[in-house]
């Protein structure tokens, strides 16, 4: 039975695309591997597969029963539900270490890199396995798509580097108009439901035993946003509702290298605790871009304190 090869809940690029490198690496170093997903992929990544000629993994509920290799993540609230089921043998990620533990050893590349993708390449070359055309490009914008352009401050030079190697392979001549014509598709939201939108890239997390959703949206321009702003709030109030403490949303202006912070709390000053800025409903948080990176933290440290 092949070990089924899956990403965090919500999958963005990284995780749909990682979870098809390494279902491919893993099949080559002899471990039948099979690239599944928690759910459908966001415009976004469905751009990404159609460009470079890749399908979209299966959908699947469960994986309870069956080997499993995780990647672009390390939690439990992340992974699927019923993974204790399962045999986890490899993680692959990039992201604080989580929760999840096994009970015989595993193959683990964990590494603070920008992306998923870039841990990836080190492995195709560390096994001295050649990438193949289809998922270099996949794994470049995944890069691209995770770093923001090399705008995020979780960028680091192993990003750009496996950028580099990547867009030759992929025959990819200028990275830059790639990443920003991704960032186009990202930035289309006319006609998207609010909770689609609130959705498309979410994460719960534990801060001190609160539950604090935060979702993100990378835009060109938010201003593109301006319409459904209401809407945006009403749904973060309505997931909130649903039992948990807080949820804010990322308006992340990729452009002004910002994000507005749309907020719904039981705590009215968590967010000033955190940031040091006053905000009810919304705040402009400047140089904010990382939700890993500029937000997690200060909100952790903020419920802690
Ligand atoms: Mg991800
Ligand atoms: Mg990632
Ligand atoms: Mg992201």
């Amino acid at each position: 039975m092949a070990a089924l090869v899956v990403g965090h809940k919500n999958p963005d690029t990284d995780t749909i695309v990682s979870a098809i490198a390494v279902a491919d690496l893993m099949s080559k170093r002899g471990v039948e591997a099979k690239a599944v997903a928690q759910g459908p992929a966001v415009p976004e990544t469905l751009f990404v597969l159609d460009k470079f000629g890749l399908s979209q993994p299966e959908v699947v509920s469960g994986v309870a029963g069956q080997k499993v290799i995780l990647v672009d993540h390390s939690d439990l609230a992340q992974a699927p539900a019923d993974l204790k089921d399962a045999e986890v043998i490899a993680i692959v990620d990039h992201h604080k270490l989580g929760d999840v533990t096994t009970s015989s050893p595993l193959l683990m590349w964990v590494w603070p890199a920008g992306c998923t993708g870039t841990v990836i390449k080190a492995m195709y070359d560390f096994y001295g396995i050649e990438i193949p055309k289809n998922i270099a490009g996949g794994l470049l914008c995944a890069i691209l798509s995770d770093t923001v352009i090399f705008k995020s401050p979780t960028t680091t030079e192993d990003d750009k580097k496996a950028v580099e190697a990547l867009a030759k392979i992929a025959g990819v001549s200028d990275v830059q108009a790639l990443g920003m014509e991704m960032f186009k598709v990202k930035s289309a939201v006319d006609g998207v439901p609010a909770k689609e939108l609130v959705f498309r890239d979410y994460k719960d997390f534990d801060m001190n035993g609160k539950k604090v959703g935060i979702g993100q949206l990378e835009m060109i321009d938010i201003s593109m946003l301006d319409k459904v702003k209401g809407d945006l709030a009403a749904e973060i109030a309505a997931v909130k509702a649903d039992g948990r403490h807080s949820v804010f949303l990322l308006l992340t202006d990729i452009m002004k290298e910002g994000s507005e912070m749309l907020i719904c709390s039981e705590d009215a000053g968590i967010v000033e605790k955190a940031f040091g800025v006053k905000g009810d409903k919304s705040v402009w948080l400047p140089k904010v871009m990382s939700r890993k990176k500029d937000v997690v933290p200060k909100f952790e440290a903020a419920f802690k304190g």
